[in-house]
């Protein structure tokens, strides 16, 4: 590991003002320590933020906002979270283990980067750890990557599950800037694709900071589902998971939401199947029509086409169980 020095700001203003090119914001540690031992992540500068940033989490104004510094398990068992945003505790839960979470930060989770194998193994190859190098997951082992939305630069997955969940929720990235502005990123914008950036895996600026993420009240309270699909039950990224959410009158969906995990380089939102449900009654027969909606544009790669018919049950499973208590 490269020599850094590590200070611990006070505020937002303070952590920005500290920033610079070669410095790193620390939350939980949980991912940026592994990167840096691993020498893939070399800061000379750790700015600690946890006593920065709020940890609160709040219901004001039909808006609930987790603070950046709000560790996962917090989020998770928080009695509001639990009650009208059940599908962000249950995706929290289903991820890493207790340990981990009571470590985790809330807006470290949404910065944390992807387990390609490759990406940690400095010896090959990696257009997002060394651009221009190439991208080994493409033609090697990639029973874990992308089955939409890559391109040749890059196949990896975004690894989070509380991001899966957020993005099916009209959620915003709450962020400031070193001049002090306070911009909010609708959160399906905040990742990205790999494009011609792979680098990249989101659009916060540089100069910038997470301070909170905000989930307006919905009415989703009462129909969701987090499936995750993973090699083991515990400490395992997902190979597919499936965020659902139903808005219901009765046995019509008003509103549906279904996102996924596992299958693209950003949480990924299955659009035309979500419209396909809206003011569908709900049955089995229908829930099999939006899977395969969902599964059409898929483009699998080498090793990983198992992922379809995965991801088409799982989107099932998740509806499925989205309707339990009617
Ligand atoms: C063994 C293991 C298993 C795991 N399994 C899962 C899983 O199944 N599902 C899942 O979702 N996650 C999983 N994780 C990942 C875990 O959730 C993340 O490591 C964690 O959420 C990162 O949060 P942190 O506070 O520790 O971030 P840190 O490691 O401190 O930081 C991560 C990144 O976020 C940046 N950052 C932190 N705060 C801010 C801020 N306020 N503004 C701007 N940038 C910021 C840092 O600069 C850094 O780049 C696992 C991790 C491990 C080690
Ligand atoms: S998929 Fe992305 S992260 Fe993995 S080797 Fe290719 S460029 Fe690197």
């Amino acid at each position: 590991m490269r020599p850094f020095t590590f200070e611990k700001a006070r505020s937002s203003e303070d952590a920005l003002s500290k920033k610079n090119s070669d410095s790193h914001f620390i939350a939980g540690g949980t991912n940026l320590v592994d990167l840096m031992k691993k020498t893939i992540a070399q800061p000379q500068q750790l700015i600690d933020v946890t006593g920065a940033l709020s940890s609160e989490v709040n219901l004001t104004n039909n808006i609930l906002t987790i603070g950046a510094m709000a560790s996962n398990s917090r989020v998770a068992s928080d009695k509001i979270v639990k009650e009208k945003f059940p599908l962000i505790s249950q995706a929290i839960l289903a991820g890493a283990s207790p340990q981990i979470r009571n470590m985790a930060s809330s807006s470290g989770n949404v910065m944390q980067r992807t387990r390609c194998p490759y990406f940690y193994d400095i010896s090959t190859p990696c257009n997002k750890r060394n651009p221009g190098s190439g991208c080994s997951a493409i033609d090697g082992a990639n029973r874990m990557s992308a089955v939409v939305g890559h391109n040749g630069q890059c196949v990896a997955v975004h690894p989070s599950d509380f991001c899966v969940a957020l993005s099916a929720l009209d959620a915003s990235v709450s962020i400031k800037t070193k001049d002090q502005k306070d911009i909010k990123i609708p959160f399906t914008d905040f990742h990205k694709l790999p494009e011609d950036t792979p680098w990249l895996d989101n659009h916060l600026p540089d100069d910038a900071i997470i301070t909170a993420i905000e989930v307006p009240d919905n009415r989703f309270g009462k129909h969701t589902s987090y499936v995750k699909i993973r090699d083991r039950t515990s400490y395992a990224f997902a190979l597919i998971s499936v965020a659902a959410a139903l808005d219901m009158e009765g046995k019509t969906i008003k509103n549906a939401r279904l996102s996924s995990g596992g299958v693209a380089h950003k949480p990924w939102r299955w659009l035309e199947a979500e419209q396909f449900l809206n003011g569908k009654r709900v049955s089995t027969e229908i829930f099999e029509q939006a899977a395969q909606l969902a599964i059409r544009d898929l483009k699998p790669l080498s090793e990983n086409a198992y992922k379809i018919p995965m991801l088409q049950g799982a989107i099932v499973t998740a509806l499925q169980n989205c309707i339990k208590p009617l």
